[in-house]
């Protein structure tokens, strides 16, 4: 089944930052909402994966009439223009996953059972307040972000449009380059407001630059934890591990260190390369967390990780 998309607001033109034509990538079958760049074959390839889970706001035309929020509304907890920020990555023989699909209507970064109640009244489990789950029910500024509850098909029909291809798509990668390399490495990149909203654990803080999510020490070798922070720091940005974020599915779901999978979670402030207000990039200081986030990736390609 063909299945088409229809793009928020008027953030893209028909080309995406990795150069391949939008409407040939996207407009495609029911289960092709990510959108996989492999790695260049003219270099060596390495056992890195980047992922991109929330840069999407693309909404599904079945998914469409169940969503509170569009156009501009689309934008706000979406971490904008970060798969822009990684598109000199392939280049460096690193595959790149990006999530096409807005958060709202379906999160690849939460537990596939992260659904309470309100969000989908036949879940067969104790109602728990989950209000940024799976499918989102408000927004981290309170707004409602479903007309109604979900159906139990529905909420099943969004997991294995959306969720189970990015999940399956990076644990291939990761297999294959395990079995090559005798080790992987998922970087998980994102990208957080400058300061906490009223959602989130740390309303009004101010955070730092740069936040690598290690699950506290538990889903990557502390080589590529210390790797990531150094390498920002000496960029003179400020990086404090694991706070506010650590991690969420990706990283928790992916990162099994004895098994020779390392994990990072990496959060880069809004403030670093955009707009906050009028979501548009700062083409400058984008071009800097760009070199930043390649030179980052080369450096990880070289770094010799427990298999
Ligand atoms: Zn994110």
């Amino acid at each position: 089944m063909r299945q088409k998309l229809s793009v928020a607001g008027s953030v893209e033109n028909d080309r995406n930052h990795f150069g391949a034509a939008l409407h040939s990538e996207l407009v495609t079958t029911s289960s092709k909402t990510l959108l996989l760049v492999p790695g260049s074959a003219e270099v060596a390839q390495s056992p890195v994966v980047l992922s991109v889970p929330h840069a999407g706001i693309l909404v599904p035309d079945i998914d469409a009439p169940l969503l509170a929020l569009s156009g501009r509304g689309l934008l706000k907890d979406a971490d904008l223009h970060v798969d822009r920020l990684a598109q000199r990555v392939p280049a460096l023989g690193v595959p790149v996953v990006v999530a096409q699909i807005s958060r709202y209507v379906l999160d690849v970064n939460r537990a596939p059972d992260d659904v309470d109640r309100e969000v989908c009244p036949e879940i067969e489990r104790p109602a728990r307040p989950s209000a940024r789950g799976l499918c989102w029910r408000t927004t981290t500024d309170g707004a409602p972000v479903l007309v109604r509850p979900l159906t139990l098909l529905e909420l099943r029909s969004r997991l294995q449009r959306i969720h189970e291809p990015y999940h399956q798509t990076l644990a291939e990668l990761l297999a294959e380059r395990r079995q090559r390399f005798g080790y992987a490495v998922l970087l998980d990149v994102h990208s957080m407001p400058s300061l906490g909203r009223p959602g989130h654990t740390d309303p009004g803080a101010r955070r730092a630059d740069v936040v690598p999510g290690d699950l506290r020490g538990t889903s990557c070798s502390p080589l590529l934890s210390k790797l990531v922070a150094d390498h920002f720091a000496a960029a003179g940005l400020s990086v404090r591990a694991n706070d506010p974020y650590m991690g969420g599915y990706v990283t928790r779901q992916h990162g099994r260190p004895a098994r020779g999978v390392h994990a990072l979670q990496i959060e880069l402030n809004r403030d670093l390369y955009m707009d906050e207000n009028s979501f548009a990039l700062v083409d400058d200081k984008a071009a800097a967390v760009t070199a930043l986030l390649t030179g980052l990736v080369e450096k990880v390609k070289g770094l010799q990780l427990p298999s």
